[in-house]
């Protein structure tokens, strides 16, 4: 597969998975679990037992067992698209899972009372406004929701249906009708994203939705003055008076912009087709476009195919300039411990395999 660049930044996608310890529910019921997931590590394997008799092993570049640490996991997943992003390359960090097994926990949870819960967007915000001082820069922060290929400002809620613009020359992606507010501290950053969650919890209310039936998409905008050096002509009078051409090493200043995507992605569970009707059907299409979409892209970038086909949703449009090239994407596949589900995580583990 590819190797990596000047950068250090690799192609293809980074894959961990995270298992979720046992709810109090599930303790409860200890007997039924016979350990339908094994994870090792140290190996960066994991086996799923298929039935009584047959294992599958699967390799990923990190896997996370249910006593991982937030910080743990932000280290692990996070924390070099951060340090890219804070570099200049633009970067995404991805939860994809069946309902319940932990992306909201893994990358959105505030940790209000308790620290050391604070998810990935916390984290990732704690080090970019530690790395980037006002007066030598911005942060800025949009906060998004996916519905049914549209797209929905969760800062300004009238803000139904934005449009996603492409720079046709550059290929960068913006949201020009997006609210976007500047972001100088962990606290004001904290409430925004409470508001973000409030009006995400209002507008599903109202469409008569869960919030698992969407993905969510932060975007934080860095903007950085950096010198950069140039060779440069200069013409300064010399002793006489008269003028001499030098060249001489110049610090020119530049912004230099990079964003961060985090995507909290709608629950992986397959919506049950042939059981659903009008309005669940077209939904379950939909959200079965978006994460199809992402799939095929994964995969082309893993395969190193000259074709990404990006267009074919919101969701991997929106991607366009996070995802390959010099972005640096990382995706946590989240797991669940119970053997219920075990068909949905088999599923969930293929697709993350898709991107290795
Ligand atoms: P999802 O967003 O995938 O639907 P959630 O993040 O909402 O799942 O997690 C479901 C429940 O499990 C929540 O109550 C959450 O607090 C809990 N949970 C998830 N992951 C962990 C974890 N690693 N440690 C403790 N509790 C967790
Ligand atoms: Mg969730």
């Amino acid at each position: 597969r590819n190797g990596k660049d000047d950068n250090g930044v690799s192609g293809r996608v980074r894959v961990a998975v995270r298992l979720r310890p046992r709810n109090s529910e599930e303790l409860k019921n200890d007997a039924d679990f016979a350990d339908y997931v094994e994870l090792m590590p140290e190996l960066k394997r994991l086996k799923l037992r298929k039935n009584n008799w047959d294992c599958e092993t699967f390799q990923f570049d990190e896997i996370l067992n249910e006593t991982a640490s937030q910080k743990r996991v932000y280290e692990v997943v996070a924390k070099p698209v951060v340090e890219s992003v804070l570099e200049g390359y633009n970067g995404t960090v991805m939860a994809y899972g069946q309902t319940g097994t932990g992306k909201t926990f893994t990358l959105g949870k505030l940790g209000e009372e308790d620290a050391a819960d604070r998810g990935i967007m916390v984290r990732a915000m704690e080090d970019i406004l530690a790395d980037t001082s006002s007066e030598q820069g911005s942060i800025t922060v949009s906060y998004l929701q996916l519905y049914m290929e549209t797209v929905q400002d969760l800062l300004a809620p009238e803000k139904d249906n934005l449009t996603i613009a492409e720079d046709p020359r550059t290929g960068d992606v913006s949201l020009p009708g997006a609210t976007s507010v500047e972001v100088r501290d962990p606290k004001s950053f904290l409430e925004l994203l409470e508001a973000g969650e409030a009006n995400r919890i209002a507008a599903n209310t109202k469409m008569n939705t869960e919030s698992s039936r969407s993905h969510a998409l932060l975007l934080v905008n860095v903007k950085k003055s950096v010198r950069v050096k140039q060779d440069k002509d200069m013409t300064v009078p010399n002793e006489n008076g008269a003028s001499l051409q030098i060249s001489k090493a110049h610090n020119v200043p530049t912004i230099r912009k990079s964003k961060l995507l985090i995507v909290d992605l709608a629950g992986s569970e397959r919506v049950d087709k042939s059981g659903s009707e009008g309005h669940l059907l077209e939904e379950a299409k939909f959200i079965n476009l978006s994460l199809t979409a992402l799939g095929k892209c994964i995969n082309a970038l893993a395969e190193n195919s000259p074709h990404v086909p990006i267009r074919d949703s919101k969701l991997t449009r929106l991607l366009r300039d996070s995802f390959g090239g010099s972005a640096r994407t990382s995706l946590i596949i989240t797991i669940g411990p119970s053997p219920q589900h075990r068909a949905e995580t088999m599923s969930t583990i293929l697709f993350g395999q898709r991107a290795m």
